[in-house]
C-alpha cells in the first residue's frame, strides 16, 4: 500500500514511518494538512495517516476536503486520524469530517499494523464491489442477445444526444432498421437460426458504424436503431444504405424472403436540428415517428433498401 502520513512531529514523522516501511508499504510525508491535500491528489495513496493538530490546515479540515474530492472522483480512501489520548471531541470530531478510524499516540506498532491490514481489507472489499457495480451496469446497457446496446441504452443515448445536439446547434440522425420478410425466416429455420440471425446482423451492424459516438441498438425483437450524433440527413443515409449492403452481402440463406434469396434489411432514416426551445422527449417521440415512417415507406417499395424522411 502507499500510505500517506500527515504529521507535524519530526518524532512521530520518524516512528510511524519506519512502522509502515517494516510492514513491507510505501510512505509519503505531509508536514500539514494543505499539503496532505497536495500529496493525496499527486500520490493517490491506498491510505492517509492523519494528524489531528498541524499548523497551517490542521486534520478535520484536510479530511473535510479529501472526502469531497473523492467524492467527486468515486473512489474511497481510508483515514486513519492520529490523536492524543485526551482528545475525545477531536476525535468524534474527526470521524464526522469523514475519518474511518484512531489511533492513540504514542502510536503502536503492532496496532497501527492491524489497522493497516483492517483498511486493506475494506479497500479490497470496496475495490470488488466498484467491479460488480460496473459490470452490472454494462450488462443493464446490453442487449442479451446480441451484445449490442438495448432499448433502455437507446432511449439514454437518444435523449442525450438530443440535448448536446440542442447545445451544439447540430444535427442528429437517426436510422431504423427492420429485418425483412423474418417471420417466416423463423417459421422456417427455427427460432435458433433466427437468434444467431439476429447475432450476425447486429455484430454487422456494429462494424458499419465508423465514428465513436455513432450507437447501435436493438431497438425491438427485429428491428435495430442507429444514433447518428452530428450528422446531416445526406450522410445518414449513406450510412444506412452502407450497413444496408453490409447485411446484404453477408448473404445469410433466406429461402422464403420475397425480396432476395437471403437475409436482407430496410431501413428509414429521419434527420433533426433541434433548437433549446424543444422538449427532448416530444423531439424524440416525433424522430422516432420520422424514421418509422420512412421505414414504412422502404417496406413498401420492396423492402432491401433505405427511405428517408426530412424532419
Ligand atoms: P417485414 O419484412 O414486413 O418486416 O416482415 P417480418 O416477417 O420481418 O415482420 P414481422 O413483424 O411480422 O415479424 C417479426 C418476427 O421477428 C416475429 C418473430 O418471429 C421474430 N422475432 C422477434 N424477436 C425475435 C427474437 O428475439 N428471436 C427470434 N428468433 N425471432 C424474433
Ligand atoms: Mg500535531
Ligand atoms: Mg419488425
Ligand atoms: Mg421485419
Amino acid at each position: 500500500m502507499k500510505v500517506l502520513l500527515a504529521e507535524d512531529s519530526r518524532t512521530n514523522q520518524i516512528l510511524i514511518s519506519a512502522y509502515i516501511e517494516e510492514a513491507g508499504h510505501q510512505i509519503v510525508i505531509a508536514e500539514n494538512g494543505q499539503q496532505a491535500i497536495d500529496l493525496f491528489l499527486e500520490v493517490q495513496p491506498d491510505l492517509v495517516l492523519m494528524d489531528i493538530i498541524m499548523p497551517v490546515m490542521d486534520g478535520i479540515d484536510a479530511a473535510t476536503q479529501i472526502r469531497k474530492i473523492s467524492i467527486r472522483e468515486d473512489e474511497w480512501t481510508p483515514i486513519i486520524f492520529l490523536s492524543g489520548i485526551s482528545d475525545a471531541n477531536d476525535i468524534v470530531r474527526a470521524i464526522d469530517a469523514g475519518g474511518d478510524d484512531y489511533l492513540i499516540k504514542p502510536v503502536d506498532a503492532v496496532v497501527l499494523n492491524a489497522k493497516l491490514r483492517a483498511m486493506e481489507r475494506i479497500a479490497n472489499m470496496r475495490e470488488e464491489l466498484k467491479k460488480a457495480n460496473r459490470e452490472l451496469r454494462m450488462m443493464s446497457m446490453r442487449d442479451g442477445l446480441t451484445g449490442i446496446a438495448n432499448r433502455r441504452h437507446f432511449d439514454e443515448v437518444l435523449s442525450k444526444e438530443i440535448k448536446r445536439a440542442m447545445r451544439l446547434k447540430s444535427a442528429l440522425s437517426l436510422v431504423l432498421c427492420d429485418i425483412d420478410f423474418f417471420k417466416p425466416y423463423n417459421d422456417n429455420y427455427g427460432h435458433q437460426s433466427g437468434d444467431d440471425c439476429l447475432k450476425y446482423v447486429a455484430r454487422t451492424m456494429a462494424k458499419t458504424l465508423n465514428r465513436p459516438g455513432d450507437v447501435v441498438a436493438r431497438y425491438g425483437g427485429e428491428e435495430f436503431g442507429i444514433v447518428l450524433p452530428e450528422t446531416e440527413l445526406d450522410g445518414a443515409i449513406s450510412l444506412a444504405d452502407a450497413t444496408r449492403d453490409a447485411i446484404d452481402t453477408l448473404g445469410l440463406t433466406h429461402d422464403y424472403s420475397a425480396a432476395a434469396n437471403h437475409i436482407t434489411i430496410s431501413a428509414g432514416v429521419a434527420t433533426v436540428n433541434p433548437s433549446k426551445t424543444d422538449d427532448v422527449k416530444i423531439v424524440a417521440k416525433s424522430l422516432i415517428q420520422a424514421a418509422d415512417k420512412a421505414l414504412y415507406v422502404a417496406k413498401e417499395r420492396g423492402r432491401n433498401q433505405v427511405s428517408a424522411e426530412q424532419e
